[in-house]
């Protein structure tokens, strides 16, 4: 994969026209490729911007400040989307994530490094054997058993765990206490997980966990798409919402809304990048595969939420703190920027939230959100955060109308259910994103696939040429 990422596919003997349906990093990946090899690619994207999930926000900030609303961190396992990085001649930079944070739990607050004498005094009541050790020691030996299943694609081996929820795994097969399984969810921030797939929550705590960096990209994950559109030598059409799909037995038809009129655009073959709950609303016609349709309508999706504060001085750096806090209280996880600049202004991810925990922000407006982000954060830093308060604002990706959710994260069942029908082919029709690899809700996910597809279909269409006509050597 990083060979045909770095150096391209192999020049086409049959021309097409292929239309992506998406200018996310799967989109632009495949387009980039197949464009490259000789297709004639348009992509049609229903948002004004390249990107989708990589947002950074710099509307209404001070200076060259920006906020990550999706996409923030790659940690360094993530081969593929780090050599893209540097192929484009991009910096990154040193993202802060696992070293010693803070917790604010039951009104205490204390340090990871105190964490084993402090969970005895907050109050858990804890059995003889889950007592003296932390949250991540009774979580990595929960889970480890799970982890050793997972073969390299992460998809083999595992059927005995695929129906579990999180939560059924650790009371019912690790036989932990209520007061055992509360403490992982508060000190871990895995109450939005407890009752999804627990091979998706072991996958992700790999991610997270067991990986010693992590990096942004300097001056902005957007840089990221937007070197890969400036890139581009194919075309993309902005405002460009796809509403219906129809499928013949020489083209794909695709009718598209682009702000005012309905248009249609003909291609030899399409890739759909879009999540599945955007494309369970559009007309089908004729109707994919059973198990597709059941993929499209049932596949879990999880919510997040981020608030951001920009304060006129980051006086936690003061204070001691750098490395993620968490906390019981609704903003559950804290992100402190890594800065060049002490003395001046800084935006902090003050709550970054999924599932349940982001659903207890819904419904209260902008000056509430804000308000209470202040009172909690008080809890953490004191009375000092409304001194260099500047400004607040939240991101929920459930109200982003181009993906309705944050990432795929399975319920229990769907790995066996799903997993094989999400990203097949439907006869001229290929399916790509994040959705489709099993890192989800990781940019590597979205790159791993809009590599897999391109090769895919460019392997397909000089097949299907070949059988009839003989190919020239390129
Ligand atoms: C809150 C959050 C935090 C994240 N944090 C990280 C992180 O720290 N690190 C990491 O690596 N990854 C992270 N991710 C995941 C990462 O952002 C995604 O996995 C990746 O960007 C998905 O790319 P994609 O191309 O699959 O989908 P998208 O980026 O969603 O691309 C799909 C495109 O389709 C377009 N579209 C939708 N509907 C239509 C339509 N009807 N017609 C035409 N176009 C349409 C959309 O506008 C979008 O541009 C995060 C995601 C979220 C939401």
């Amino acid at each position: 994969m990083l060979d045909i990422l770095s150096n391209g596919l192999v020049k086409t003997c049959s021309p097409s026209r292929i239309a992506v349906v998406g200018a996310g990093m799967a989109g632009l990946i495949a387009g980039n490729l197949l464009e490259n090899s000789g297709h004639n690619v348009t992509i049609l994207e229903s948002d004004c911007r390249v990107g989708g999930r990589i947002k950074t926000i710099r509307e209404e900030l001070s200076g060259s400040l920006f906020a990550e609303a999706g996409a923030m961190r790659i940690p360094e396992e993530h081969y593929l989307t780090l050599s893209l990085i540097q192929q484009l001649g991009l910096e990154v930079k040193k993202f802060i994530q696992n070293s010693d944070g803070q917790f604010y739990i039951k009104e205490t607050l204390f340090n990871k490094s105190n964490a084993r004498n402090e969970i005895d005094k907050v109050g858990y009541k804890l059995t003889k054997g889950e007592v003296g050790k932390t949250a991540d020691e009774l979580f990595a030996l929960a889970i480890g058993k799970v982890f050793k299943s997972f073969s390299d694609t992460f998809s083999d081996g595992c059927e005995k765990f695929d129906d579990m929820s999180l939560y059924y795994y650790l009371k019912n097969i690790v036989g932990y206490s209520n007061d055992c399984i509360s403490l992982i969810s508060d000190m871990l921030n895995l109450n939005g997980f407890m009752h999804t797939s627990l091979l998706d929550c072991v996958r992700d705590y790999f991610f997270i966990n067991q990986q010693k960096n992590f990096y942004s990209i300097d001056g902005g994950m957007d840089n990221l798409p937007q070197k890969l559109e400036y890139n581009f030598r194919g075309k993309i059409k902005f405002n460009a919402k796809v509403i219906r799909i129809h499928q013949g037995d020489s083209d794909v038809r695709l009718v598209y809304h682009d702000g005012e009129n309905q248009r249609v655009f003909d291609a030899d073959y399409v890739i759909l990048t879009l999540p599945f709950t955007v494309l369970r609303q559009i007309d089908i016609s004729p109707e994919f595969s059973r198990n597709k349709m059941r993929a499209i309508r049932e596949l879990g999706y999880c919510n997040a939420t981020k608030i951001f504060v920009e304060f006129s001085r980051p006086f936690w750096l003061e204070q001691g703190f750098s490395a993620p806090s968490i906390s019981d209280t609704p903003l559950r996880a804290t992100y402190y920027p890594s800065l060049d600049n002490t003395n001046d202004h800084a935006i902090m991810l003050a709550s970054y939230t999924w599932n349940n925990d982001s659903f207890k922000w819904e419904g209260l407006d902008g000056e509430e959100i804000g308000k209470l982000t202040r009172s909690y954060l008080e809890k953490l830093h004191g009375k000092i955060v409304n001194k260099y308060f500047v400004n607040s604002f939240a991101y929920s990706w459930l109200h982003n109308p181009h993906s309705r959710g944050a990432y795929t994260h399975f319920e229990p069942g769907q790995q066996t259910a799903l997993s094989n029908y999400i990203g097949e082919p439907e006869g001229r029709v290929y399916f790509s994103g994040e959705h489709t690899s099993f890192k989800h809700g990781w940019v590597e996910g979205a790159v791993e696939s809009g590599v897999k597809t391109a090769i895919e279909l460019s392997e397909y269409i000089d097949k299907s040429f070949s059988s009839v006509q003989v190919c020239a050597s390129n």
